[in-house]
C-alpha cells in the first residue's frame, strides 16, 4: 500500500485489515513516498516524520510492515520503478497486490507503463459504499486482460483524509478518533502541519 501518508489515518489502516480478511493475503507493507524532488508543498511532513508515523500506527499488527523503498531512494518515486525493486526481493511465486484508493488507481492506470506494471502485480481498489466506479469500469475495458487483475473492495465510511486532518490540525479543530493516538501525540509534539 503506497502513499503519502501525510498523515496516515484510519482510512489506511481498515483498507489494510479488508484487504488482508478479504484477499487472504499474508501480510500489508506500507510504502510512504519519498520527499518530491522540490518541495513545492509546505503542508507535507518530512519523510522521516511520515515514516516515523506510519511505523507507530502499524507496530501493534503483525502483519503490516513499513519499507523505506521509496524514502531512500534519491529522486522522484514512480510506483513501477517500487514494483521492479519489489519483484526483485519476492520472487514470481509471490502474488503482490497494490493496495489503492478507487482514485488514486485511475491516476496510476493512466500512466504510461500500464502494460508493464499490470504484469509486476495486481490491484486493490477500496471504494466506499456507493461510490461511482464508472470510471473505472471504463478504464478497465480499455485496457486488456485486466479481469483477474483489478479487484474492487468496498470499505466502510471511511470519509477520513489526510487533507482533513492538516486542515483540522490548521484551524485548531479536534483530531481525535480519525487516527491513532499515538500519531496524533507524535503531530503534536513535533508541532507538524500547523
Ligand atoms: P491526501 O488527502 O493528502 O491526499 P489521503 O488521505 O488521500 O491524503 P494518501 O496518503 O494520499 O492519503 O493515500 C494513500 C492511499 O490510501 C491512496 O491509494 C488513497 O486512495 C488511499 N486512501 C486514502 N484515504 C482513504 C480512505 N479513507 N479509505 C480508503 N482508502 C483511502
Ligand atoms: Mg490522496
Amino acid at each position: 500500500m503506497g502513499g503519502t501518508f501525510n498523515p496516515i489515518h484510519y482510512g489506511h489502516l481498515v483498507t489494510a485489515q479488508e484487504a488482508l480478511s478479504q484477499f487472504n493475503l499474508d501480510k500489508v507493507i506500507f510504502i510512504p513516498t519519498g520527499d518530491p524532488p522540490h518541495k513545492t508543498d509546505e503542508e507535507i511532513a518530512s519523510a522521516e516524520h511520515r515514516y516515523l508515523m506510519t511505523v507507530i500506527a502499524t507496530a501493534s499488527n503483525s502483519k503490516f510492515f513499513v519499507s523505506r523503498i521509496e524514502i531512500d531512494r534519491k529522486g522522484k518515486s514512480y510506483t513501477i520503478d517500487t514494483l521492479r525493486e519489489l519483484r526483485k526481493i519476492y520472487t514470481e511465486d509471490v502474488s503482490l497486490y497494490f493496495i489503492t484508493g478507487a482514485d488514486a488507481i485511475l491516476e496510476i492506470l493512466t500512466w504510461k507503463d500500464t502494460a508493464e506494471i499490470l504484469t509486476l502485480c495486481k490491484f486493490i481498489a477500496a471504494t466506499r459504499p456507493g461510490y461511482d466506479l464508472s470510471r473505472l469500469e471504463s478504464l478497465k475495458k480499455k485496457i486488456l486482460d485486466t479481469e483477474d487483475k483489478i479487484f474492487v473492495m468496498e470499505v466502510p465510511a471511511l470519509a477520513i483524509s489526510s487533507t482533513d486532518i492538516r486542515a483540522r490540525i490548521k484551524q485548531q479543530r479536534p483530531i481525535d478518533y480519525l487516527l491513532p493516538e499515538g500519531v496524533c501525540k507524535f503531530i503534536l509534539k513535533n508541532g507538524l502541519y500547523r
